[in-house]
């Protein structure tokens, strides 16, 4: 994401923060600055820095259990309204699913007894006041005022992020666990109409009760379980099909030893935009038009292809579900993947193709049809009939 710093890698996982959470340290210190002057300010500052600790230590719990479970988080950043956990692909057993999404808010429980503990310790010893538990004493900077703080902040992340609605671990967890007894997809259309309709109460109820802050979240969530909805039914129909159904066949090949420039001047007027290079039988590259454009327009035209072909395709095999070609292109930041079966290459399939593939897919799907392999079977028939 633009304009976000890293701060750490932990296990592999960069831990990112975005440009606007200035914003956040700047509230901060205007909350505190106003009655506790530039020291007041100061701990506004850190409060709001334990306070985003707290959030990448909750994503940073659903990133290793990710890992553990065979699902690679590329990393986390941290914006204002909380932190996001940038995974590629999705975890295979709903069980998988509850332990990611738990992990999370379990991390808050944890952090939520450790400082309660200290409070205790510190109420027993005599070390806090009880002052700082009143609204007043909150604005008062002391260790007392911080581990309070910080105890409300973290139950207040494990309880918001258990409401069982997307786009919150909530909802995940009553998904997974459901999925369990009655079967993904009969799950996940139950949890995102009950995110929807708990989304609505909760804006409903801001609003009749002057809680603008409280609405907006109703709408936020309303969105994030109507997002659900709908990558579930991309994902239905990318699940159901496969590469082989979709694969690009390129009725142009180029040989590695071609300068670039001959090439440009063939392309004229080609409807294809990705090219395989061949080095006698063996596939060696892919040569997108645009790279060849770019090479031409900076003076290149002399060089052969293989000098600046793209070597480091991903490989995917015809039998691949479409879901996963397109989240081997995620993960390998690639436009384009090599379909290959038992007896070597078949041809190539992009990202915008395996997606436009999917949509028409999507279109001749009449509401109600499941991802049966019947349905499948036809609805590839009518594709190519088209
Ligand atoms: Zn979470």
């Amino acid at each position: 994401m633009k304009w976000s710093a890293r701060l750490a890698t932990i296990a592999g996982i960069d831990i990112k923060v975005h440009a606007t959470f200035l914003l956040v340290l700047a509230l901060g210190a205007y909350e505190w600055g106003g009655s506790g002057g530039w020291q007041g300010a100061a701990f506004g500052m850190l409060l709001m820095v334990l306070l985003f600790a707290s959030v990448a230590l909750h994503e940073l719990g659903h990133s290793l259990v990710a890992k553990a479970v065979g699902v690679r988080v590329r990393e986390i950043i941290l914006l204002p309204i909380g932190g996001v956990a940038m995974m590629t692909g999705r975890p295979k057993k709903a069980l998988h699913e509850l332990l990611i999404a738990l992990a999370g808010p379990a991390v808050n429980v944890v952090l939520a007894l450790g400082l309660g503990a200290v409070s205790i310790a510190g109420l027993w010893t005599g070390v806090f006041d009880m002052s700082a538990l009143t609204s007043k004493g909150m604005l008062d900077p002391s260790l007392s005022t911080l581990v309070t703080w910080l105890l409300t902040a973290n139950v207040t992340l494990a309880i918001f992020n258990m409401l069982p609605a997307f786009p919150m671990d909530g909802g995940r967890v009553l998904r997974a666990g459901l999925s369990m007894m009655v079967g993904y997809e009969t799950a996940s259309r139950f949890a995102s109409r009950l995110g929807q309709v708990l989304a609505i109460a909760l804006g409903g109820y801001g609003l009749m009760a002057g809680n603008p802050m409280l609405a907006l979240i109703g709408v936020f969530v309303f969105l994030g379980a109507s997002q659900e909805r709908a990558a579930d039914t991309i994902r239905s129909v990318l699940s159901g099909l496969h590469a082989a159904d979709v694969v690009e066949r390129p009725s142009v090949t180029l040989t590695a030893w071609q300068r670039v420039g001959d090439v440009a001047r063939m392309m004229i007027g080609m409807p294809q935009r990705y090219y395989p290079v061949l080095r006698g039988e063996q596939l060696v590259g892919v040569m997108s038009r645009d790279a060849i454009m770019a090479v031409v327009g900076a003076g290149g035209a002399d060089i052969a292809i293989d000098q600046v072909m793209d070597d480091k395709v991903p490989t995917v095999q015809a039998s691949d579900t479409l879901e996963s070609v397109l989240e081997t292109l995620a993960s390998a930041g690639a436009r384009v993947a090599l379909v290959v079966d038992e007896n070597g290459w078949v041809g190539l399939l992009s990202q915008s193709h395996a997606i436009q593939a999917a949509s028409m897919l999507h279109a001749l799907q009449r509401p109600g049809d499941g991802p049966s392999d019947a349905n499948r079977a036809r609805i590839i028939e009518a594709l190519r009939r088209i």
